[in-house]
């Protein structure tokens, strides 16, 4: 943990080099007071498809009805309800989401299919909060890219249902080629959940992106 602590450090001065806010947090109990001390009664909050969000306990806190939270997980919600919510994100107080890699040097790498996380990390939210396990803690994008083809992809695949390539082999097929593929090197799935990638590095506006880095592991 000392090792962590010193290598957490690091990373918290990397993320305000680039103008993101890292704050610690030693263990996975500790997240949920962290993130409630932020938000206010009323506040609109959205929030990406995350195991990291919903194993924190952070779900459950912003499904509170003291918060107007567009839940496009909810049981019956129709395929417009959905997207509606995706569009709640533009001018919404508070997007929470979790990031697939994030480097050394504070970047925050992410991978969607459909799109809708990548465009609210990078504009739309006012506040961006991500909820981040140190087992994503990577040396740099191209291990970041690495840890997206051999674990985040397949393993979301699979929680999913998808049954993408990587579903099947347990890693992405473009690692089956000789050499470092690119990063956009992949399968031909119809369903596909590597479309748009984003290397989040030095921001424009201070601390809009606030990263709870766990010193516990949370989701892939
Ligand atoms: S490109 Fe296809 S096979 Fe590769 S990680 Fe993405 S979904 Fe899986």
């Amino acid at each position: 943990m000392q090792n962590n602590k010193t290598t957490v450090e690091r990373l918290i001065e990397a993320l305000s080099r680039n103008n993101m806010q890292g704050i610690y947090v030693e263990k996975t109990a500790d997240i949920v007071k962290t993130v409630e001390a932020m938000l206010f009664e009323g506040c609109v909050i959205t929030a990406g498809g995350s195991v990291s969000v919903k194993e924190s306990g952070v779900w459950d806190l912003i499904s509170k009805p003291c918060y107007e939270f567009f839940d496009r997980t909810r049981a019956g919600i129709s395929e417009e309800e959905r997207l509606e919510a995706f569009r709640q994100a533009i001018g919404c107080d508070f997007f929470f989401c979790s990031a697939n890699a994030i480097t050394e040097q504070g970047e925050l790498v992410n991978v969607d299919g459909f799109g809708n996380r990548v465009a609210s990390i990078t504009f739309g939210p006012k506040k961006v909060i991500m909820i981040v396990g140190i087992n994503k803690l990577v040396k740099n994008i191209d291990e970041a890219f690495l840890r997206i083809k051999s674990t985040a992809a397949p393993k979301n695949c699979v929680r999913l249902g998808i049954d993408s390539p990587c579903a099947k082999l347990g890693k992405c097929v473009s690692l089956a080629k000789s050499g470092t593929p690119d990063i956009t090197d992949g399968c031909d799935f119809s369903r596909r959940i590597c479309a748009s990638y984003l290397v989040s590095g030095r921001q424009q506006e201070k601390n809009r992106i606030t990263v709870i880095i766990c010193g516990e592991p949370l989701g892939y």
